[in-house]
């Protein structure tokens, strides 16, 4: 089997077999661009690997040194050589790109006698000593994970020695000494000496990059972005040219356009005399791209021209790495860029306009889930400009966010954790900050560019950052920093705006968000190409407007117990809880009518005529119980009872299992009361609606929740059809009216075709199916999950992605079996899977009518259904 392939064997659709980075330098050999030579070692050989259980097997030894080998041919240089030396870097490349979270190792290939024939040949010994010892240090931490912080130390001492401040001003002898302390210490440290053969050094490398596929923020940028962990990284070796080699050579990092704002405008920065690193590791604050044109002309045409062309090619905006070696320009890397939700809108309206691509490219050129950070509340304008900006840096990201200063990851979480909003401010972020970043409100840093793996990771998440605020005097040990005259604790309130950079010393008003502009234009296109309807999870007036707002065609689930959350009415669904006797339960009952036919005309009117499915009473009943004393003797009070008595009867109620419990249509079993009092209030307030306003012809959908037979389907539809029948015959209506069943139960899904005899539609309650097919408890598997993804048992959640091999099982043969009984019945999901991207893709290959989701995740859903059909 071949693992590896010379760049001009392979072609960008070799993307799964060689990853991103490597097809696509293959491509751009293809394509006739200065790209240094190189091979890449598959993503098999990295799954190969971990089967024979991390050892890299002779096989695939063998033909990494024969390409080693034609490396040497086609450059004219050789390993370890005293005449021509070959260096080489070793990078990690998978399918997806993941910024920043695996390894890379630079300058691979010295030893002292490679550097002294740098030296010699650069007519640069500095140059030669500072590439050996970064190279030592990055070996040392990549592959034996040895202490980085221990060598800053080392150079910092050296510093001292002898009286100087900057590294700039280490000389050539300098950097021969760190090389030889840091040999020193990589032998004390490891008990080894630094391997001087080069080819040892490459199979170690390039082992260590396979092993960084699973280190631990790889596997959380995986989850985070459904990247499966069985693609594996494939490496990729190719010669170094040098950026650093003197002021006629440089390095950076660009973007065919602006990747915040989407702006047709090339992007991005570069360094000169630096390595490739130094730039997207945000430690020295680069220049703008346009600069380039002063300091080396020639290879700005020449670049401005490839970026074009890559343009071109790949109809997709384009993030390249170059690097220029004494004034000739070489491509490192190009890939499709990430950008902001808002860039991902712009570049696909205007690629469009431009002609570059059509609709459906361009629907799926954008991520539902970054619509997300569009959906957020934004700066209330007049807040903002009240209020008076402390400073202004780079808007690498955009986004409101305000929260209190914190001055580490580890805070961020901690804080996060206890219900706090918080905004990360940090020297510079490094990729170990990734789940950090994810809590935060927003990330403030002092230094590093728009490039900068902050700034990278903040748009792929949707986060608002804003970077390289060099105003800042960071004194993050003792607890704060410093603008001009004004100190900032750990604590205090700053807000940050992530599109202007400004960053704000106090708490700033936020306003919901709206759907215009390109927005509203890209969304047309998606509603014009999926099948699937979706509508949403809406409980209140409130959520229903706003899910209208993002684009809901009607309800898929009111959580009628939901409505009870609210202010006093919790006491009156309490009373009914607790009730024993008929007198009790009907005074509850006579309470709660009114309370629930208001609700619902609310939502009939908030939904303006589109459909409702109004889901029957289904409360867990220890959300509900009260446990405080003073809510116990107030209910007491309120329902005339003693208190212990009232304490006996809730101990009564207390259920080992309360999931598997007294719920859903099981209560109306219990209670018919229940059953009638929702029926009255549903028809009711239909009736109510209907006569205002005529021409939304509302028919309400009536759904029964954890129905598990026919027989107890038939026995709980009798109370509700004999209920609103008599109210609407008294009306002298004759409106119609839908009943339908939750199938949430495996027993509802097992007896579909029976069930559909009475249901006039199924609603998939995927969240209650999940939990009962799998058998652990949704409010429980949070717990121990955790250790199943780790271990790689479970890649996802399945409460949050259907597990489509089991679950998904259930409900596409329930789907069938009710289709055979009742060959139109209406077939949707109203689990939390139904604002999951994968979970749609997959029911919609079902042939489902719709999906409901909360509000929020209305836009996603249409999209996701888009591009399922594309
Ligand atoms: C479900 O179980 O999927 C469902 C939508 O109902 P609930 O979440 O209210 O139990
Ligand atoms: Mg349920």
């Amino acid at each position: 089997k071949k693992y590896v392939y010379l760049f001009n064997e392979g072609d960008a659709n070799m993307r799964n077999l060689l990853g991103g980075k490597g097809a696509n330098l293959a491509e751009m050999s293809k394509l006739g661009m200065p790209v240094p030579n190189g091979f890449t070692i598959t993503t098999e050989a990295c799954n190969k690997y971990y089967e024979d259980d991390e050892v890299i097997n002779d096989e695939i030894k063998a033909q990494i040194m024969e390409y080693l080998a034609k490396l040497e041919e086609e450059t004219g240089k050789k390993f370890g050589d005293a005449e021509n030396p070959l260096l080489v870097s070793v990078r990690s490349g998978a399918r997806a790109s993941m910024p920043g979270m695996m390894d890379t190792i630079l300058n691979l290939g010295i030893n002292d006698v490679v550097a002294e024939t740098i030296a010699e040949k650069s007519g640069n010994p500095r140059f030669a000593y500072d590439s050996y010892r970064r190279f030592i240090q990055m070996f040392a931490d990549v592959v034996k994970g040895l202490s980085k912080k221990r060598f800053e130390e080392i150079i910092d001492e050296l510093k001292a020695e002898r009286g100087i401040k900057d590294d700039l001003e280490l000389t050539a002898d300098d950097m021969k000494t760190l090389v030889e302390r840091f040999k020193e210490f990589y032998r004390t440290g490891l008990g080894e000496d630094f391997p001087t053969d080069p080819k040892q050094q490459m199979m170690e490398a390039i082992e260590a990059v396979f092993r960084s596929w699973n280190n631990d923020r790889a596997i959380y940028y995986r989850r985070m972005n459904d990247i499966p962990g069985d693609w594996g990284t494939a490496v990729n070796v190719q010669m170094m040219v040098f950026g650093n080699m003197g002021e006629d050579c440089g390095t950076g990092v660009a973007f065919t356009r602006n990747p915040a704002t989407g702006e047709n405008k090339l992007y991005g920065e570069f360094l000169m005399n630096a390595q490739g690193e130094d730039v997207v590791a945000g430690v020295r604050t680069p220049k703008k791209i346009d600069q380039l044109k002063e300091v080396s002309p020639t290879a700005y045409d020449q670049f401005v021209d490839i970026c074009s062309k890559l343009e071109n090619h790949y109809k997709n905006m384009q993030d390249m790495e170059f690097t220029i070696e004494n004034g000739k320009l070489f491509m490192l890397q190009t890939r499709n860029g990430k950008r902001t939700a808002q860039a991902a809108l712009k570049i696909a309206c205007d690629m469009v306009d431009e002609g570059l691509i059509n609709t459906d490219e361009a629907l799926m050129m954008v991520e539902p889930q970054q619509l997300d950070s569009l959906l957020h509340p934004m700066f209330d304008a007049d807040a903002l400009a009240a209020a008076e900006a402390v400073t202004s840096a780079l808007p690498a990201s955009p986004g409101a966010g305000s929260g209190q200063i914190v001055f580490s990851a580890e805070e961020a979480k901690e804080e996060a954790e206890k219900g706090k909003k918080v905004i990360l401010v940090r020297l510079e972020t490094s990729p170990e900050d990734i789940e950090g970043m994810a809590v935060s409100q927003g990330i403030l840093t002092v230094r590093g560019g728009m490039t900068s793996h902050a700034a990278v990771v903040a748009r792929g998440m949707g986060a608002c950052c804003v970077s390289g605020a060099g105003d800042i005097e960071m004194h993050d040990d003792e607890g704060y920093f410093v603008i001009g005259d004004k100190k900032f604790n750990r604590g205090d309130w700053i807000s940050i705006d992530g599109s202007t950079g400004n960053v704000y010393g106090e708490a700033i008003k936020t306003v919901p968000a709206t759907i215009s502009g390109d927005f509203e234009r890209f969304m047309k296109w998606a509603d014009d190409r999926r099948r699937l309807k979706i509508r949403t999870n809406a409980d209140t007036p409130r959520d229903a407007a706003q899910a209208v707002a993002f684009g809901a065609e009607g309800i898929g689930l009111v959580r009628t117990e939901h409505m009870f959350f609210e202010g006093d009415k919790i006491k009156a669904i309490r009373e009914m809880i607790v009730a024993k006797t008929d007198d009790q339960m009907k005074a509850a009952l006579d309470k709660l009518e009114p309370m629930q036919q208001k609700d619902f005309e609310g939502i009939y009117e908030a939904m303006e005529g589109r459909p409702v499915t109004i889901r029957y009473l289904d409360p867990p009943l220890h959300e509900f119980v009260p446990t405080n004393p003073d809510d116990i003797k107030e209910l007491a009070r309120e329902m005339n009872i003693g208190e212990d008595e009232l304490n006996q009867v809730i101990s009564n109620l207390h259920e080992v299992n309360p999931m598997m419990g007294h719920r859903g249509s099981r209560l109306a079993v219990s209670n018919p009361g229940i059953a009638k009092m929702q029926t009255a209030a549903v028809i009711k307030a239909a009736l109510n609606v209907n006569k205002a306003h005529p021409e939304w012809n509302i028919v309400p959908e009536i759904m029964l929740p954890l129905i598990g037979d026919l027989a107890e389907l038939k026995y709980v539809k009798k109370i509700v059809t004999t209920t609103a029948d008599e109210i609407i015959k008294e009306a002298g209506s004759d409106m119609k009216y839908h009943v339908g069943t939750m199938i949430e139960v495996p027993r509802a899904a097992l007896l579909a075709d029976e069930i559909a005899k009475e249901a006039e539609f199924f609603s998939f309650g995927t969240n209650d199916l999940t939990q009962l097919t799998f058998g652990f408890s949704r409010d429980d598997a949070g717990k121990f999950l955790p250790q199943y993804y780790s271990a790689k048992i479970y890649e996802n959640d399945p409460f949050a992605r259907l597990d489509q091999n089991g679950v998904g099982k259930l409900v596409e043969m329930a789907a069938n079996l009710g289709r055979q009984t009742r060959p139109d019945i209406k077939l949707g999901v109203c689990g939390e899977h139904g604002g999951d991207p994968a979970s749609i893709h997959f029911v919609d290959k079902m042939g489902l009518n719709y999906v409901s989701c909360s509000p929020y995740r209305v836009p996603i859903a249409r999209l996701a259904a888009a591009q399922a059909t594309i």
